[in-house]
């Protein structure tokens, strides 16, 4: 793959680094008090939307730019540099609204893609349930259709991102107990302000509320809240997925985090950047996040060329997601105490990235997908006379609760 840009690309990367040049002071600080950051990330996220900078490859009927993955990761590339933030709702652009595009109805994708872009309406997806994470297909909400065709929706979810100021959600829902897991389940858009809706937060150690409980007491939806057709959640589950594994860790520059950085942060002890010891693992770190980007590349020129990346795009997430934890571990070994003196990036890096093991599939079981799906290693070993791990667990937990 040629890592250049071509003529056009380039033409297009001068525009972009132009125009957030020239509005950078519009974009919100971060270490806004969390009752003004959210109206300001939104505002913040139109002006990139009216100006092609989020949905780059959306198709051009719904308000995206038509572009390629390379365009995506220019625009990307330039908001890390222009050091601004990018949209609030990558949730909602990244993976529910190509989920929508995929399976939506006309109706479905002319009501909600705009708004989405826009930040007039958040998003939030609503998956993970106390006993359905890795198992996703183990989901216990329930949907019940009445005779008028609406459904009836009860059951819990948790984790949900955003759920606190979202309009809507994606949520996957059993509608069938009476088949085998996968084949029972139905993918709804429910309003998070509907009648029975109970939000509820979940404060971190970052001091963040950003996921939450969320509790379904009979809540009504109409029958066209069903995306992809009932009996059909699992696939379209699969492609909110896919898109959420290219979302986290596997874009060429990873999460953002450049080795560069590292050195600035360490850089700030004078007596660090001497030390052989700090110098060897800013050198692994490095190594690390180099190996991520130029694997970024081998996934972009793949779905350059429209292929779409199998398991080995999980490799990013958990190569990405582990060296930013041993970067920052660093950081807060070279700087002690005043690294989280930091309002902002070193105390969020050491407190919020390690939670990120587990988003968007844990370490664990991306580990074991690429052992036997990449490497062709035997399959995942079955303990207690042949049950699976995650059965055993499930078993665990009845054990518990009982
Ligand atoms: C920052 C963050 C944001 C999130 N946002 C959302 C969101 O917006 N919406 C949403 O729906 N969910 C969200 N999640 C939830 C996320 O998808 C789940 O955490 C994830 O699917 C793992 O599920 P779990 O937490 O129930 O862990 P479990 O599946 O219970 O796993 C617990 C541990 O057991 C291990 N394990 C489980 N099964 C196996 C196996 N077969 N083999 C080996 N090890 C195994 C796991 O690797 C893990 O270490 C978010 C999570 C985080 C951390």
């Amino acid at each position: 793959m040629d890592l250049n840009d071509t003529p056009e690309q380039a033409a297009y990367r001068v525009r972009v680094a132009a125009w957030l040049h020239e509005h950078r002071d519009e974009a919100p600080a971060l270490d806004l008090p969390e009752e003004e950051l959210v109206p300001a990330q939104r505002a913040w996220q139109r002006r990139l939307a009216e100006n092609g900078m989020a949905g780059v490859t959306w198709p051009e009927e719904f308000g995206g730019q038509g572009l390629g993955p390379i365009e995506s990761v220019i625009v990307g590339q330039e908001i890390a540099k222009a050091r601004v933030p990018g949209i609030l709702d990558v949730i909602g652009v990244g993976m529910l609204g190509p989920t929508i595009i995929a399976h939506g109805t006309q109706e479905q994708k002319g009501r909600y893609l705009g708004p989405m872009l826009h930040a007039d309406e958040v998003w939030c997806q609503l998956f993970s349930e106390p006993a359905a994470g890795s198992d996703l297909a183990a989901v216990q909400c329930r949907a019940r259709q009445e005779d008028d065709g609406s459904w009836r929706l009860t059951g819990q979810k948790v984790w949900t991102t955003n759920a606190q100021f979202s309009a809507h959600g994606l949520l996957l829902a059993r509608t069938d107990a009476d088949v085998p897991k996968h084949k029972g389940l139905t993918m709804f858009i429910l309003p998070m302000d509907a009648e029975g809706v109970t939000i509820r937060g979940l404060r971190q150690i970052s001091g963040e509320a950003e996921f939450n409980e969320v509790f379904l007491d009979d809540v009504r939806v109409e029958a066209d809240a069903v995306v992809g057709g009932p009996g059909n959640g699992w696939g379209t589950a699969l492609t909110t997925l896919m898109f959420e594994r290219l979302t986290i860790g596997s874009g060429a520059e990873g999460l953002g985090y450049r080795p560069e950085r590292f050195v600035e942060l360490v850089a700030r002890d004078e007596h660090a950047s001497a030390d052989p010891e700090v110098r060897r693992r800013l050198g692994e770190i490095s190594i690390e996040l180099l190996a991520v980007r130029f694997g970024g590349y081998r996934l972009l020129s793949m779905l350059q060329q429209g292929t779409i990346p199998g398991p080995e795009a999980g490799l990013a997430k958990v190569t990405t997601v582990s060296a930013a934890i041993e970067a920052f571990d660093l950081v807060a070994d070279v700087l002690g105490p005043d690294a989280l003196d930091e309002a902002g990036e070193t105390a969020y890096g050491i407190s919020f990235l390690p939670g990120l093991k587990s988003a968007g599939g844990t370490e664990e079981i991306l580990r074991n997908t690429i052992g036997e799906r990449v490497l062709g290693l035997p399959p995942e070993p079955r303990l207690d006379k042949g049950i699976p791990f995650s059965e055993l667990r499930a078993k665990e937990r009845e054990a518990v609760a009982k």
